[in-house]
């Protein structure tokens, strides 16, 4: 019998003959990679992604719905493009929190050690590389929110062997941290909607934004005014940081819009934009290259938005099971 050939994940690169692939008759293939997880993927975006050295947001993203026993995430050329640009920068603490957090959805019980694998692990921390993820790790042991071994940590950073594990456990003042920041990520069912608030607008957001928002388990915030140019509102600065993410509409191009998805995307939260198929062409300059969602009519908009959220963001816990 032949050698069982080496199979490569499209999206992280890894090579191993753990990387398990299945294809349809068709051009889809799924792929059940260690260090992304369960992906269904088509064969242009497949194609796209094998031109791409690697795609550790993806990766970070898969493997996140995969730790959460969420739908297999299936992945075509117009989503893989929305994903890459829609998903946020985490900084460095969030980063450790979601780490943290992920170890203790792994965690059976308090003092349960967790082994980890930097070179298969690292998107837990939506790191980058495996270095990246141990530096995370050391910074948890060191603000005494991790225990393990911390020479051991380095002597499987220098080596990075499949085989290497590291058991890991969550301290106690490490629960503590947990509880008091459990509502920080994650939880958050609040979405900013900015839009224009002219006549013409209205049923936009009354038939398509806020119903496809709300039918995927989340709340529609829209402030109710215009904001002025010159003042800053406190409040739009509040609800944006209370937001899980935010949708930009920018037919009609008001400046609001534009402040406001800035300052979500500043916040590192995900921003999904929209706009009129008429004002695609006034799109302003720096916001052209994020793909739109291009509607005509408010059931287009819906339908379209309702499944962005699904495929991009995941349905809250509020959601109805399909759109109505
Ligand atoms: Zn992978």
């Amino acid at each position: 019998m032949a050698e069982q050939e080496k199979i490569s994940c499209p999206i992280c690169k890894l090579t191993e003959s753990v990387v398990g692939e299945s294809t349809d008759f068709g051009r889809d293939s799924s792929y059940c990679c260690p260090r992304c997880g369960r992906f269904k993927i088509t064969g242009t975006a497949k194609a796209m992604a094998e031109n791409q050295q690697t795609i550790p947001k993806l990766s970070a993203w898969i493997r996140d719905r995969h730790e959460k026993e969420a739908d297999i995430p299936e992945i075509n050329s117009e989503s893989l493009k929305r994903i890459v640009n829609s998903l946020p920068d985490y900084s460095p603490s969030e980063k450790q929190l979601i780490l943290l957090k992920n170890l203790e959805r792994k965690s059976n019980y308090p003092g349960y050690p967790v082994d980890l694998k930097p070179i298969i692990d690292f998107p837990l921390a939506w790191s980058t590389t495996p270095d990246d993820f141990c530096y995370y790790l050391a910074s948890l042991h060191d603000r005494g929110l991790l225990q393990f071994n911390k020479a051991a940590l380095f002597l499987s950073a220098r080596s990075f062997g499949l085989s290497l594990k590291l058991p890991v456990t969550i301290s106690p003042d490490g629960w503590d941290y947990l509880e008091k920041r459990a509502s920080q990520i994650e939880e958050k069912t609040q979405v900013f909607v900015a839009m224009s608030f002219s006549r013409e607008m209205k049923a936009a957001w009354e038939k398509a934004l806020k119903d496809a928002i709300t039918e995927a388990g989340y709340k529609a915030y829209r402030i109710d005014a215009e904001p002025h140019i010159d003042r800053i509102d406190a409040k739009i600065i509040t609800e944006i940081k209370n937001s899980r993410f935010l949708v930009a509409d920018v037919t009609e191009q008001k400046h609001g819009v534009y402040f406001e998805a800035g300052y979500a995307l500043g916040l590192g939260l995900p921003v999904i934009w929209s706009v009129r198929k008429d004002h695609l062409s006034k799109v302003h300059f720096d916001t052209r290259q994020y793909n739109h969602i291009v509607w005509e009519s408010e059931e287009q908009l819906k339908e379209q938005l309702y499944n962005f959220i699904c495929a991009i963001i995941g349905k809250g816990k509020g959601s109805s099971s399909e759109l109505k």
